[in-house]
């Protein structure tokens, strides 16, 4: 009497392969690629917002205005000054992404994008709409947008209690540290992105590519180890990594990883929440960071779509460690080989020069100093121009002055550049122009230093030709000028 019949071992073998298919992570979406999110930026961008510098104010309407079926608007608290701090809720799937941005005030890019992200989600009824419902039906979305106001209205990098809300997730101190700390508790997001703008003059490794975005899962402690949580905010980073190469080869690097155990980005990975860092570098001519926004919208977009697909978990570590780290190699203009002379020294020297930003009256004005010369051979420059066999030209001041800045087209300055003027004296104006040369009001001469700390004004020459004109560390070509937004101030 047969009372034991074993499985046919082919059948067997079979049935582990169908269940060990079924265990797989199953792909459900085809996600889409750059140029299609490319196409989704250029069709939802907020329209309003178009520079880097705008207020609370301008920006909460948009915020506000959303309640309705698609968001959810709650306003979480208030700003040591008193301004009103959103949390903002789209989706209905099971894993949950908490994206806030510029909690540094200053570090407005990502906040644009958010902007732009918040159109998509409300698009309808068109070619993004299969992506649209798969990220509602997968996802919980909760979106801080500026968790620090105050620092943005002033433009600065810290709250109005001066303290950096980067270094205050342990200690709490600012209420909007406490805000964001709260949300994070009170809703457990699965992955967390923490949104901010880094320094324009890092590249990417040793190359001469600028940072444009950088990214990284930050360390949870002092070992950099790995667990289960960082890892998978690696493997997204990948992902996203791999889409940012189509659109930007080269241009993405990695963050320092050292760990600071009083930033949000550590802690919150600490605290079982995957994290991932991004960081908004500089691209060329892109000073108001048009180009890094659409980046940040294409980056986080793509994310969105990896993690609810699970496309993420196929990702290798290696390839997260293979991003290249930042290096800190760029200045906006390096002038190679300078000819120059003190006294009976006659030397070739580069100068790397730095723009800054000041504020003033609501505006900001550009200021370019020299920030290093001798060899700087390891040094990059957003322009570069080898004056080997250019002389330095000082420049004039034209005679008759002229009423203010504005009589005077951008053209037409360039025009009296060409025939050796420098600067052009007004009888009145306000503090600021966008002229390409310099504009001198109360005082007569032209200041130009060639040394560490100075602001060097000066035309390079060709054998009697004006080439070139350095001003206020804006390097001109005056055959072929480039179509810059002057931001100068008079002087
Ligand atoms: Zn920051």
């Amino acid at each position: 009497m047969k009372v034991y019949s074993p499985i046919p071992p082919l059948l067997l073998m079979v049935s582990i392969l169908i269940f060990l298919v079924a265990c797989q992570p199953q792909e459900k979406f085809q996600e889409l690629n750059s140029e299609q999110l490319s196409g989704a930026f250029e069709k939802y961008k907020e329209e309003s917002i178009n520079q880097r510098r705008f207020k609370h104010a301008e920006v909460m309407p948009l915020v506000r205005s959303r309640t309705g079926e698609e968001f959810q608007v709650e306003e979480i608290g208030k700003s040591v000054e008193g301004r009103s701090i959103f949390q903002m809720t789209w989706g209905n799937g099971p894993t949950k992404l908490l994206l806030w941005s510029q909690m540094h005030g200053n570090e407005s890019t990502a906040t644009m994008a958010l902007f732009d992200l918040f159109n998509f989600i409300e698009g309808k009824a068109d070619e993004f709409e299969e992506l649209r419902t798969f990220l509602k039906n997968e996802l919980t979305i909760r979106f801080i947008p500026i968790v620090n106001p105050d620092g943005m209205n002033r433009w600065i990098r810290r709250n109005a209690l001066d303290i950096d809300l980067n270094r205050d997730a342990i200690s709490l101190a600012s209420p909007e540290a406490v805000l964001l700390k709260n949300a994070r508790d009170t809703f457990s997001p699965d992955f967390g992105f923490n949104l901010h703008d880094q320094s324009t003059f890092y590249t990417v490794g040793e190359t001469e590519k600028p940072a444009t975005i950088s990214v990284l899962a930050p360390a949870y402690n002092y070992e950099t180890e790995v667990n289960d949580v960082r890892k998978k905010a690696m493997q997204v980073i990948v992902g996203m990594n791999e889409m940012l190469q189509d659109l930007v080869p080269g241009q993405v690097g990695k963050y320092n990883d050292a760990f600071e155990p009083r930033a949000f980005g550590d802690n919150i990975q600490k605290w079982g929440t995957s994290t991932i860092l991004i960081e908004s570098g500089g691209y060329p001519n892109d000073p108001e960071k048009q180009e890094i926004r659409k980046l940040n919208f294409i980056a986080m977009l793509h994310a969105m779509q990896q993690i609810a697909n699970r496309s993420y978990e196929k990702k290798s570590l290696e390839d997260y460690y293979s991003i290249p780290d930042n290096s800190f190699r760029l200045m906006d203009v390096i002038i190679r080989n300078l000819n120059l002379k003190k006294g009976v020294f006659e030397y070739k020297a580069d100068i790397g020069i730095k723009r800054k930003e000041s504020d003033l009256m609501g505006d900001f004005f550009v200021t370019g100093s020299i920030d290093d010369m001798g060899d700087l051979s390891i040094f990059y420059g957003y322009d570069e121009l080898d004056a080997s066999d250019l002389e330095i030209v000082q420049g004039e001041v034209y005679e008759e002055p002229f009423e203010n800045p504005e009589s005077l087209s951008k053209q037409e300055a360039i025009e009296l550049m060409r025939m050796g003027y420098l600067a052009i004296k007004v009888k009145e104006g306000k503090a600021l122009h966008g002229l390409p040369l310099l504009v001198l009001k109360n005082q007569s001469r032209i200041p130009s230093m060639i040394s560490t700390g100075n602001v060097p004004n000066f035309f390079l020459a060709k054998n009697g030709d004006l080439k070139y004109a350095l001003v206020n560390g804006y390097l001109i070509d005056l055959e072929k000028p480039k179509d810059v937004d002057f931001k100068q101030r008079m002087m």
